[in-house]
């Protein structure tokens, strides 16, 4: 229903990123409300361009309730490239984090089992997020989470792809893309490192901080690389129970050709723990209020 990008009211700024700026926007015409992302470039940014491209094409192609829809995407004649996007009310995971320290286990199942869903859906369609992380995890006002930001993916084409380069946010970043060569070449399609992320995102929901710095400590990021590719494997607090760190050790296996798979991880007892809520009931309410 949106034609034009001058059918949209800006109405606040909700986010910023490496990307560019996310706006709260209304149709003047329906008054619904919507996410708009704006993407600026530079004049010599052909690279840049590219991606976004590429972002355009992923959010085109996909549609999933796993995923943040994107409704339409505009060029803008200042150059930008716009992405009018459903508007998730309770913002990121990140946001829900700062506010919450931490999540109970059922909270962090859901979790784990929504985004694992809309990886199962994006690796079927042969594209690899490569930047699964608590800031690109979106919480919508029923409470359901979904994936957005395809800012660094890619669509797997062909059977070579050279091995991306630090894209993503390293942090969240497996072994074998932080250093390809000691970790026995590169994962070629980078689906694995969705799953190591995802790995890192439920530790950091339970402990309530990113786990590979202390908390309140400075990032140094060269031993933080160290210590995701040569570091000890990381490893749950005993307070959690069974099901979890077992889920949480296939998540984070350094080796990706033993990591688990998505197929596999959606099988596991740990996402597959009843709710007693219908699947559509927004589950972040259901599991924190019941
Ligand atoms: P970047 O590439 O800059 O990281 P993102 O797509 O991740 O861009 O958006 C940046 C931030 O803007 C997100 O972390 C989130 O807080 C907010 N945001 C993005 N999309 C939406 C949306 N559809 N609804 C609500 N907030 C959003
Ligand atoms: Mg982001």
């Amino acid at each position: 229903d949106i034609e034009s990008l001058s059918d949209l009211e800006k109405l606040s700024v909700i986010g910023h990123g490496n990307g560019g700026t996310v706006y709260k926007v209304r149709n003047r015409k329906s008054s619904s409300v919507y996410a708009l992302k704006v993407l600026r470039f530079d004049q010599n940014a052909a690279i840049i361009r590219h991606q976004a491209a590429c972002e355009a094409e992923i959010l085109k192609r996909v549609d999933s309730q796993f995923v943040v829809k994107c409704h339409a995407v505009f060029d803008a004649i200042g150059g930008e490239l716009c992405f009018v996007m459903e508007y998730m009310e309770r913002g990121s995971l990140y946001d829900e984090l700062s506010v919450r320290i931490n999540f109970p286990e059922d909270v962090i199942s859901g979790v784990a089992q929504r985004v694992l869903r809309g990886l199962h859906y994006l690796h079927g369609m042969q594209i690899v997020h490569g930047d699964i992380k608590p800031s690109n995890l979106l919480i919508n006002g029923k409470g359901d989470v979904k994936i957005a930001d395809f800012g660094v993916s890619k669509i797997v084409v062909g059977t070579h792809n050279a091995c991306d380069t630090c894209m993503g946010t390293c942090a969240y970043m497996s072994p074998e893309r932080v250093d390809p060569e000691r970790w026995n070449g590169c994962d070629a399609d980078g689906f694995a490192g969705d799953v190591w992320s995802l790995g890192v995102v439920v530790l950091e929901c339970f402990v309530g901080h990113y786990p590979l710095i202390g908390l309140g400590e400075k990032p140094d990021w060269a031993a933080l690389m160290c210590a995701i590719c040569f570091g000890e494997r990381l490893e749950m607090p005993e307070t959690a129970s069974p099901e979890f760190r077992s889920f949480v050790r296939r998540c984070l296996e350094k080796e990706w050709r033993k990591r688990g798979t998505v197929d596999e991880l959606l099988g596991h007892p740990f996402v597959n723990r009843s709710f007693g809520g219908s699947s559509n009931e927004g589950f972040i309410d259901f599991a924190l209020h019941h």
